[in-house]
């Protein structure tokens, strides 16, 4: 006879790995479902900038800040590979230097700390940082960055080892029903599974469970492109490091008063057509991850994104990035990219079907950085608890 557990997550992602935390550490039985031997979506694929700073003010920021103390408090425990380095947007123009420095207000108001530095002290903190690009920037202490090839499986074993969440891989959940009571999920393989509540977390696949429920939901699906260099010996990045084209597309920043009045279109069009951006960061292994670029689909033609890279936004990228870095070198050892899903008018869509299915996902580009502090009142909410 199936076992029943007080919870049942299917997606073993960010927000299905924090479902799951949050359940267990309130003492319920949770079981944890993957359809991969690993986790493959884009929790895995991503840059780890852990961001709060680029959420806007209220609880997507508490969230953000909820977040990153948690990361700090699981590094020794569950090992994480986190570094705690902060994070630097670089502005290239008087416009974005305007909205650092209401960025910088704003924050200051709200006690979260960050400083401005000279265009000089930019380049000293950040080595190879060109003269000509940096206008000034702004510097957060307290962010982080996560190693995320390898964080949701570091978290995945802390659950099952330490706090009594059973996971198992390989699990395809094809049908989730509520009905006398109890709510039994079923796999692709002919596993069944009950529980009192289930979570599906399900990030951008959204044919297995509820297609029509997703297709009509105004959900669009993003493909980012990403690369990464071969070791730079000899060189150090520290921590997120995020520039002039990101300032002018974080949420943060269109709260700042001069944000509205800017023309932002004018602002390098060939690169913001394609949605590009340019992140930096360095990996343990000396490697920099750069990128991202952002094509749109909705969620019902998500195929239409199509299974290639294109090779002209990994030259933009690149020509961009050696506009704003002088690295030792430019050869590229990896190219990828990921798929994230996000509601067009909601931070995240969710919803419940009989009182016992809840679903989480379309967290959009923030889910590294948001997930836990939103799946912590998630679980409050799902089983009745007071925060
Ligand atoms: C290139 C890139 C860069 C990014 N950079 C950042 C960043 O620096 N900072 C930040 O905060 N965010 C970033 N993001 C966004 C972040 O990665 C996402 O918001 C987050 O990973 C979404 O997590 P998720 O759990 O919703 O989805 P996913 O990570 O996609 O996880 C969903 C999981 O559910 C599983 N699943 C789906 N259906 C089923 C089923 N039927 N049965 C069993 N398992 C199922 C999938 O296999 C998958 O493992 C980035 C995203 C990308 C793509």
């Amino acid at each position: 006879m199936a076992q029943k557990y007080d919870f049942i997550v299917v997606g073993a992602g960010i927000l299905g790995i924090f479902h799951a935390y949050h359940a267990a550490a309130m003492g319920l039985s949770v079981l944890l479902l993957e359809k991969n031997p690993s986790p493959q979506g884009a929790t895995v694929r991503n840059f780890g900038q852990v961001v709060p700073s680029g959420m806007p003010q209220g609880k997507w920021q508490e969230y953000g800040i909820y977040a990153t103390r948690l990361y700090k408090e699981l590094q020794a425990s569950a090992g994480l590979n986190i570094r705690c380095e902060g994070s630097t947007y670089v502005a290239s123009d008087e416009e974005e230097m305007t909205l650092l420095e209401e960025l910088h207000k704003i924050n200051t108001a709200n006690d979260y700390p960050s400083a401005m530095l000279t265009a000089e002290e930019a380049c000293h903190r950040l080595p190879g940082l060109k003269r000509s690009y940096a206008k000034g920037a702004l510097y957060f202490p307290e962010e982080i960055t996560a190693d995320s090839r390898v964080l949701a499986s570091q978290l995945i074993d802390f659950l099952r080892e330490n706090i009594g969440v059973v996971y198992r891989n390989r699990q395809n959940v094809t049908a989730c029903a509520y009905a006398n009571g109890v709510c039994t999920v079923q796999t692709a393989t002919g596993d069944v599974y009950h529980a009192s509540q289930v979570a599906l977390c399900n990030g951008s696949d959204f044919q297995a469970l509820f297609p029509s429920l997703f297709y009509a939901a105004n959900i669009e699906v993003t493909k980012l492109q990403m690369l990464e260099t071969k070791p730079q010996t000899g060189y150090s990045l520290p921590g997120n490091v995020l520039t002039g084209l990101t300032i002018r597309r974080y949420e943060s920043f269109r709260e700042c008063p001069s944000y509205q009045a800017m023309d932002h279109d004018a602002a390098q069009p060939e690169l913001r057509a394609l949605g590009i951006h340019l992140l930096f960061k360095q990996t343990a292994e000396g490697t920099i991850y750069l990128g991202d670029s952002h094509e749109y689909q909705d969620a019902p033609d998500a195929g239409l994104l199509g299974y290639e890279l294109d090779e002209t936004i990994n030259a933009l990228m690149l020509k961009e990035a050696r506009r704003i870095f002088g690295l030792p070198h430019w050869e590229i050892r990896k190219a990828w990219y990921g798929i994230y899903a996000q509601h067009k008018a909601d931070a995240i869509f969710q919803h419940t079907l009989d009182g016992h299915i809840h679903i989480a996902t379309a967290i959009g580009g923030k889910g590294m950085t948001t997930a836990a502090g939103f799946a912590k009142e998630n679980i409050e909410a799902i089983f009745n608890l007071q925060p």
